[in-house]
C-alpha cells in the first residue's frame, strides 16, 4: 500500500471496495481501492475523500490479460462453411483453410476482423493483443488498418506481418517492407515487431532479410516454430539442422524473439532457446484442435507465455484449458501454471511497449485493469488465487475494463464503439469473405512435395 498524498484528486478515479490482484506471479492479493490517476495506477489502498469513485464491492480486480499470439484476421472464420474434404494433416489445414482465408482478405475484411477480434478480447478481459497478420493480396498498410481498429476500441497491441515465401518473392519483399514501415511509425497503443510465418515457408535469403530487419529496427521476430513435425523435417532437408538451429544460425533467435508453439522440439533445442533468452508462446487449445502434440514447454518453469492462436481473445479459457491438459499428462503440474504464463506474456508485451510494470497493479503501472463480478464463495488470498483462477473465474464475469486509464468496457459493453454495429459489419464482411474464399483453390505450396 502506498500513500495517497500528492494525488491529483480531480484527475483520479477510485475503484472502491474490491479484492485486488496486485500481481499474478508471484501472487499478491489485498482488500483495497485502486486509484487510477490519468493513464496510470496512482496507488492501491484506501482512496482519499473527494476522489470520484466507482463501486467495486463484490468484485475481483485483476491486471488486463495479454494474448501473446493471436491472429485477428481469423475473427470472421467462426462458423465458416468448408466444402472441401476434411483436412487430414497440419499441412492440409493450412492449404485448405488458412492459406485460402488469408488470400481472400481485403482491406474492409481486415478492418472488420480486427474490430471483431479486439472487441471480443476486451470483453474477455484481454487488454493487449500480440498479433501475427497475413493478407497476401492486401499487404501494404494492413498493419495500420489493424492498429487503428484496435486503438479505436482501446486495445493495446503489438503487430507484425508474417513474411513467407509461399506466395512468391514479390509478396515476401512487400511483407518485409510492411513490417519495416510499421515499426518505424508505430505509436499510441500500437507497437510493431518483425513477423515471419515459419521456417518451412522461408528461404535462407528471406530469413537473412528478416534478421536484418529485426537487427536494424532493434526488434525481434515473431514466428511459428515447430508447430508440427513438418517444420523440423523441412529444416533438416534445407539445412541439415533442426528448426531452432536453422533460426539461430540465421540470427533470428534473439532475446527479443517470440516463438509460437515449439511443440516438436527436443532438449538441446530448448537449451538454444534458453541461451538466446527468447520467449515461447504455448497455444494449448490450438495444438489440441490441430492434433499436433503436447509441447514440452507445457512443463517449462519460465520464459513461456500463452496465446490463443486466433481461436478467440479469451485468456481465461486458454489458461484453464492449458492447465487441465497439462494436469492430464502430469498430475504434479502446479496450480500456479496459468498465472506464471500470463505474467510472462505481460512481461514480454511490457518490454516492447517500454512499460516494465505492464501486468501488475502497482503505482506507476499503466492502468490496464479488469473488474470481474466475482463475489467469491471463499476468501481470495495470494496462496489460493491460482485455485480461484482455475476453478472459479471466467470471461463471462468481466464487468469493466480500463486500458491506459480509459474505461473501454462498462458493464460488458464497449464505450468506444457500438458492439451491435461491429457485429453487423462483421457479418456483412464475413459473407463477402466466404464468397471470395469459395473461388480460391487450396494453396499449392507443399513442403513435402520437394522432399520426394
Ligand atoms: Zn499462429
Amino acid at each position: 500500500m502506498t500513500e495517497a498524498r500528492g494525488v491529483d484528486v480531480a484527475a483520479s478515479l477510485a475503484l472502491r471496495g474490491a479484492t485486488v490482484v496486485v500481481a499474478l506471479h508471484p501472487a499478491e492479493v489485498m482488500e483495497a481501492d485502486v486509484v487510477l490517476v490519468g493513464d496510470r495506477i496512482g496507488y492501491v489502498g484506501t482512496a482519499p475523500a473527494g476522489v470520484a469513485a466507482r463501486d467495486c464491492s463484490g468484485t475481483l480486480i485483476v491486471p488486463g490479460n495479454v494474448c501473446a499470439h493471436h491472429h485477428a484476421y481469423s475473427a470472421l472464420s467462426r462458423g465458416m462453411p468448408h466444402h472441401l474434404a476434411p483436412p487430414q494433416t497440419f499441412t492440409q489445414i493450412l492449404q485448405q483453410v488458412w492459406w485460402r482465408l488469408d488470400r481472400a482478405l481485403d482491406e474492409r475484411a481486415i478492418r472488420a476482423s480486427a474490430l471483431r477480434a479486439g472487441l471480443d478480447a476486451l470483453r474477455c478481459g484481454t487488454t493487449t493483443i500480440i498479433d501475427h497478420h497475413s493478407s497476401p493480396n492486401a499487404i501494404d498498410g494492413s498493419l495500420d488498418i489493424i492498429g487503428e481498429a484496435l486503438a479505436e476500441l482501446g486495445v493495446r497491441s503489438v503487430l507484425c506481418y508474417e513474411v513467407s515465401d509461399r506466395d512468391g518473392p514479390a509478396r515476401a519483399e512487400a511483407a518485409i517492407a510492411e513490417n519495416r514501415r510499421f515499426l518505424g511509425r508505430a505509436r499510441g497503443l500500437a507497437r510493431g515487431m518483425v513477423g515471419a510465418h515459419a521456417s518451412f515457408t522461408l528461404s535462407d535469403e528471406t530469413l537473412a532479410a528478416l534478421a536484418d530487419a529485426a537487427r536494424s529496427l532493434q526488434s525481434g521476430v515473431h514466428i511459428h516454430v515447430a508447430e508440427d513435425e513438418v517444420d523440423q523435417v523441412d529444416a533438416r532437408r534445407r539445412s541439415d539442422h533442426g528448426v531452432l538451429e536453422r533460426l539461430d544460425r540465421a540470427g533470428i533467435l534473439t532475446r527479443m524473439a517470440l516463438l509460437a508453439h515449439c511443440v516438436q522440439v527436443n532438449g538441446p533445442e530448448m537449451d538454444l532457446v534458453r541461451q538466446a533468452g527468447a520467449t515461447v508462446v504455448c497455444n494449448p487449445r490450438s495444438n489440441m484442435n490441430n492434433a499436433v502434440g503436447l509441447s514440452p514447454y507445457t512443463y517449462a518453469t519460465s520464459g513461456v507465455a500463452l496465446g490463443t492462436d486466433g481461436i478467440d481473445g479469451d485468456l481465461m479459457a486458454e489458461s484453464q484449458t492449458g492447465y487441465f491438459r497439462a494436469r492430464e499428462a502430469e498430475v504434479l503440474t502446479p496450480a500456479s501454471w496459468p498465472l506464471a504464463r500470463l505474467a510472462e506474456g505481460a512481461r514480454f508485451a511490457g518490454a516492447i511497449h517500454g512499460e516494465p510494470l505492464l501486468g501488475v497493479l502497482r503505482p506507476g503501472a499503466p492502468a490496464d485493469v479488469v473488474v470481474l463480478d466475482y463475489p467469491a464463495p471463499t476468501p481470495v488470498c495470494a496462496d489460493n488465487l491460482a485455485g480461484h483462477w482455475v476453478f472459479g473465474l471466467s470471461s463471462g464475469l468481466v464487468r469493466d475494463v480500463f486500458v491506459g486509464g480509459e474505461l473501454v468496457i462498462e458493464n460488458g459493453r464497449s464505450t468506444c464503439l457500438d458492439g451491435i454495429e461491429v457485429a453487423r459489419e462483421g457479418a456483412r464482411e464475413a459473407g463477402r469473405l466466404w464468397a471470395r474464399m469459395a473461388e480460391i483453390p487450396p494453396h499449392d505450396f507443399d513442403p513435402e512435395r520437394s522432399w520426394t
